[in-house]
């Protein structure tokens, strides 16, 4: 269901524009079409251009490549859009669950440069025009995983426990300018995740979500625009979203009687 944009929140003759990280599958690609549907002007970055110029021709946005790992590349996003309202920063997820005597380098580098200098990097090159469109909103797309743990999970979970920090830090940082700052935290959710996280092991990958209803894309895309069309006064600091079936990272009913 689209949102309907408070009218305190349009610029005026223009649509307000929001810019979603990880746009090419998963929640960014649903909160990129749920945004364009409540009113946005989207501009979608991740890696896969073909995917994301297919949703933008969709939603009738914009398609940029993006590595937020990269910063030549988030330069040159943030060079390219002129006006910006709204940053959703969603680009991340986990590789591998190895405990930590296995842990691989490599994997936890990729896993801290995606979700937490990646989301650093796309702040404070957008904050400026952020700002200047007098009704700026950084989104996080956290995870229970920012202030649960399990094993296997550390590498992740040090990832998003540290973008959750620099959320809650930028919330003070903040106060008083024309910005809000929200943290989306979802449990589990069926996207490509669990894919990326078993490297292409798609059995595997099924096998998560086996038994039970896990959340989809668009339940987080609904939290996502809920939150950013509340009237400016309003800031959602945090939702915490699971499915019923999950009462905690590692606490999951499966089979559940309805
Ligand atoms: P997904 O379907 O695998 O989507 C991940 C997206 O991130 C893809 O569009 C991918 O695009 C993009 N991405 C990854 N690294 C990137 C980089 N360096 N630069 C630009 N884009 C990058 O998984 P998802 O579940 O939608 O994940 C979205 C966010 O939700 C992640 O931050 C994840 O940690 C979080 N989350 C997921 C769950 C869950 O259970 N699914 C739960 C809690 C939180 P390209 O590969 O094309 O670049």
């Amino acid at each position: 269901m689209a949102y309907e944009i408070p009218l305190g929140l349009k610029p005026a003759g223009a649509k307000p524009v929001a810019v979603v990280t990880g746009a090419s599958s998963g929640i960014g690609a649903a909160t990129a079409r749920l945004l364009a549907a409540s009113g946005f002007a989207v501009v979608v970055g991740a890696r896969r251009v073909e995917r994301l110029q297919a949703l933008a021709r969709e939603i009738g946005g914009t398609a940029q490549r993006l590595d937020v790992a990269d910063p030549a590349s988030v330069r040159e996003l943030a060079e390219r859009v002129a006006d910006v309202q709204v940053l959703v920063n969603n680009a991340g997820g986990a590789i591998g669950l190895e405990a930590v005597e296995q842990a691989r380098d490599e994997d936890w580098e990729t896993m801290y440069a995606s979700n937490v200098l990646g989301a650093m990097r796309m702040t404070r090159a957008l904050l400026p025009k952020l700002e200047r469109s007098g009704h700026g909103h950084i989104v996080f797309v956290g995870s229970i995983a920012g202030f649960e743990v399990y094993p296997g999970g550390a590498g992740y979970t040090a990832a998003k426990h540290a973008a959750r920090a620099v959320r809650q830090t930028l919330r003070l940082e903040l106060l008083g300018r024309p910005l809000r700052v929200t943290e989306v935290a979802p449990g589990m959710v069926e996207t490509e995740f669990s894919a990326v996280r078993f490297r292409g092991d798609l059995e595997r990958a099924k096998k998560v979500y086996e038994g039970l209803q896990p959340l989809v894309a668009d339940d987080i895309a609904d939290c996502i625009a809920w939150a950013v069309t509340r009237p400016f006064h309003v800031n959602v600091d945090e939702i915490v979203v699971r499915p019923r079936a999950q009462a905690a990272a590692g606490q999951v009913v499966r089979r559940m009687v309805e």
